[in-house]
């Protein structure tokens, strides 16, 4: 048993708690909440602030040798071409860069993690269940005809991920109608997509112009059999997607139309990767916005291939500095508490009694009037 303290208490279940204390067993489960030290013995005190341990709702494990490798703000379509031009490589190395990108993510407070897979290179480490995963086995085929090969390959390869999966499409632009809709009637209860990492998508999909159009040609595809939709991707995509739960990556270039039409026809969570956004497209989604439409919001670090690390305070720190008025509670409950409700990760997301959330130790934050706020001093420390 522990007994933890802290300046403050941040458990996103209740008001912050200042200089409260929480119990936790040897599991790391929460005992009991306290107001007060005051009466207890061996109490451990922490100068900063407890919270949570963090959801990363969106990463690729399996990319995680890539890091270092591919040239940065070169925009999605020249991203999309390196990574294939770089993926393979030998599989030990592939392995234990897989290994090495999972202990960084416990170090950095991570506690769960929606992982994207084209392979099974990561099931061995997701078997350790050092972390708690949700394997998205993702699907691309734009072509429709082999829409269903792809899908059983996907079905099987799901079949075999350690803890639990679900099929998901890549992306709007790498994905056919007729794959989405076959993915659809699996009825699963939660998806993911990358949804708008790039103006290009829109000009594909709106007008069937724009940057896609060279990267089908240069893998030979003939894509006569797709029409411009004379809208946006999501406003066309989404219906095809059937009711499930929604992760929706990225979201750079989405635009007000595209938040409305989204909200008023399914149920959403919106993932912000913004340090793969400065590092692929340079750009940053409006967050802003997404903030006054009361959106979902969780966040992701994206893989390896797009981020000099994986930390979801790093992301933070990245929001802070662009957006300096958003407060470090309301980044919390995305990072952790709707990560958590996303996943349905009940142990997760909060700090209450019964829950076995992890807990974080974040030093050098900022407080005014009764807000808190992070900036690239913030560090982080895992401690339970
Ligand atoms: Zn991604």
């Amino acid at each position: 048993m522990r007994k933890l303290s802290a300046d403050w208490i941040i458990t996103l279940a209740h008001e912050p708690l200042k200089n409260g204390v929480v119990i936790i067993d040897d599991d790391g489960k929460v005992i009991n909440l306290l107001q007060s030290p005051v009466g207890l013995n061996d109490v451990e005190h922490f100068d900063g602030i407890l919270c949570p341990g963090f959801i990363n709702a969106h990463c690729h494990l399996e990319l995680s040798h890539l890091k270092g490798k591919l040239p940065e703000k070169t925009g999605l379509v020249n991203f999309i071409q390196n990574v294939q031009k770089f993926r393979s490589a030998d599989i030990q190395e592939i392995i234990s860069s897989i290994e090495r990108a999972e202990n960084e993510m416990r170090e950095n407070g991570i506690v769960g993690v929606g992982d994207i897979s084209n392979s099974e290179n990561t099931f061995l480490q997701k078997k350790k269940q050092n972390l708690h995963y949700h394997t998205f086995v993702e699907v691309f085929g734009f072509n429709p005809a082999s829409a269903e090969k792809l899908l059983s390959n996907s079905i099987e390869l799901a079949s075999k991920a350690p803890q639990e999966a679900t099929v998901v499409p890549h992306a709007p632009y790498s994905v056919s109608e007729k794959l989405f809709r076959q993915i659809a009637d699996l009825e699963q209860s939660i998806v993911s997509i990358h949804n708008q990492e790039t103006a290009e998508e829109g000009k594909f999909y709106k007008n069937k112009t724009g940057d896609f159009l060279k990267l089908y040609e240069g893998f030979g595809l003939d894509i006569s059999f797709f029409n411009a939709k004379g809208k946006n991707s999501i406003q066309s995509y989404l219906p095809w997607m059937g009711k499930g739960r929604k992760l929706l990556v990225h979201n750079t270039c989405s635009s007000e139309e595209d938040l409305n039409f989204a909200e008023d026809n399914s149920d959403n969570y919106w993932c912000l990767c913004p340090n793969a956004n400065i590092y692929i497209e340079n750009q940053l989604p409006d967050i802003p916005l997404f903030i006054q439409k009361k959106l979902k919001l969780v966040v992701g670090t994206d893989s390896l291939a797009s981020n000099h690390q994986l930390s979801i305070l790093a992301e933070m720190m990245t929001i802070a500095a662009a957006f300096s008025d958003i407060d470090l509670e309301t980044m919390l409950v995305w990072a952790c508490k709707n990560g958590a409700d996303f996943f349905g990760w009940n142990d997760f997301g909060t700090i209450e009694k019964g829950k076995k959330p992890g807990l974080n130790l974040l030093q050098h934050v900022r407080e005014t009037s009764g807000h808190f706020y992070i900036s690239e001093k913030t560090t982080i420390k895992k401690i339970a």
